[in-house]
């Protein structure tokens, strides 16, 4: 590995070279399935044939003109967008933590609109929402602040799926603006709050004129068996944000708005010079083109159901796991003590997986994974738990 790339990631020792759907090969040529996909990212899979077509179509004609013009991909992806969320508008950028940059900056306008010079958001504890020196301050995780002080202003944050907390704070500070969440938590480890904790959120927003702010940018595209994550619910925020997966790996971030959050951001209040351009919008498009083409969304619930059960079967005997759940292709395996090393251990059986809040396994395959291959997960997981069981306990 060079020497020269910042050490801001603990790498594991293997690089890529090819991948096709859940497959991934490296250097030797050794094959891995791929549980993680680059972290809710490629959604479709590797070298997605529709992705591909659609990345090299457009870089024959257009890589990049400007937000100063009209530019046909983007407002096709637009619509497409806001068909798909009924939401009203949306502002292009480049990454989830510059999405929720654009949520935050919408807030504060609100706010200010309000007549409230100091906006607050409401925000969860263990959230993540980016590397940015606002969304670090937003995120719920002391180790992503520390050393970062002084931290953006305007965030207090309670604890998640606690509806009370909710409620308590809104009535303790006049000056709070919205609400921001994610609809599962992902990498605060996989927490799925009670069924029906966005929508008393929704009420309360409603109720108190604040803005309902969702990060979907790990549970949106497909992942937990809707489009957006708050289809589960029947309920509309007023912005969702949204990254990772849109693009199936060329980086592409949205943020979207409706009601009064649509009017906020006019010109010259935001912007970036990436953002919404050709090549990527046209990348966006044939992953929402595919999605619907081939009714992918329609049977993530059913394969992530049978991943469950496939562990719950093959590791009910064994009490070092704690609890096995999941909300579509969203898993998470809780065992009794930290577990960072099984990463290594599945990466050498051929299995890519991923460790989040020490001692939660995280699994985010690739929605196209078909049943032969969630066997194969399944098998080979449930004995690498096994045996990394026995061994720490
Ligand atoms: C990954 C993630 C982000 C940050 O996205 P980047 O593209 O890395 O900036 C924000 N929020 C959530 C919920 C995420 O999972």
């Amino acid at each position: 590995m060079s020497s020269h790339i910042m050490p801001t990631y603990g790498r594991l020792p293997i690089s890529f070279e090819r991948g096709e759907g859940v497959w991934l090969w490296d250097q030797s040529n050794i094959r891995y399935l791929d549980a993680l996909s680059g972290i809710a990212v490629c959604n479709l899979g590797h070298a997605h044939p529709a992705v591909h077509q659609a990345i090299c179509e457009q870089s024959k004609k257009l890589l990049h003109t400007s937000n100063l013009y009209g530019i046909a991909s983007q407002e096709a992806l637009a619509d497409k967008l806001i068909e798909k969320s009924a939401m009203e508008n949306v502002f292009f950028c480049n990454s989830g933590a510059e999405a929720n940059e654009a949520a935050i900056k919408i807030s504060r306008l609100y706010g200010h609109q309000k007549g409230i010079d100091n906006p607050c958001i409401l925000v969860m504890e263990k959230s993540f929402h980016g590397r940015t020196l606002a969304t670090l301050s937003a995120t719920g995780n002391p180790k992503v602040q520390e050393g970062f002080s002084p931290l953006v202003d305007g965030f207090i944050h309670i604890p998640y799926n606690d509806i009370d907390a909710v409620d308590s704070a809104i009535k303790k500070y006049s000056n709070i603006v919205a609400i921001l969440v994610e609809p599962i938590q992902g990498e605060g480890g996989v927490h799925i709050p009670a069924p029906n904790y966005l929508n008393r959120i929704r009420n309360l927003c409603d109720q108190h004129d604040l803005l309902m702010m969702l990060d979907e940018i790990q549970t949106g595209i497909g992942r937990t068996g809707k489009f957006l994550a708050y289809q589960h619910n029947s309920i509309i925020p007023d912005v969702c944000t949204l990254a990772k997966a849109l693009g199936n790996g060329v980086p592409i971030g949205a943020c979207l708005a409706r009601g009064k959050a649509a009017k906020l951001l006019t010109a010259g209040k935001h912007g970036s010079t990436f953002g919404g351009n050709p090549l990527a919008c046209s990348a966006a498009l044939a992953v929402l083109n595919t999605l619907d083409e081939y009714n992918i969304i329609e049977h993530v619930e059913a394969k992530g159901s049978e991943i469950c059960a496939g562990f719950i079967g093959r590791l009910k005997d064994n009490t070092a796991v704690s609890n096995i759940r999941n909300k579509g292709l969203m898993i998470g395996i809780d065992l009794a003590f930290p577990c960072v090393e099984i990463v290594k251990m599945a990466q050498e059986n051929g299995l890519l997986i991923n460790v989040t809040a020490n001692s939660t396994i995280r699994l985010l395959p690739p929605l196209i994974i078909d049943s032969e291959q969630i066997e194969l997960l399944t098998e080979k997981l449930s004995v690498i738990i096994d045996e990394f069981t026995t061994r720490y306990k």
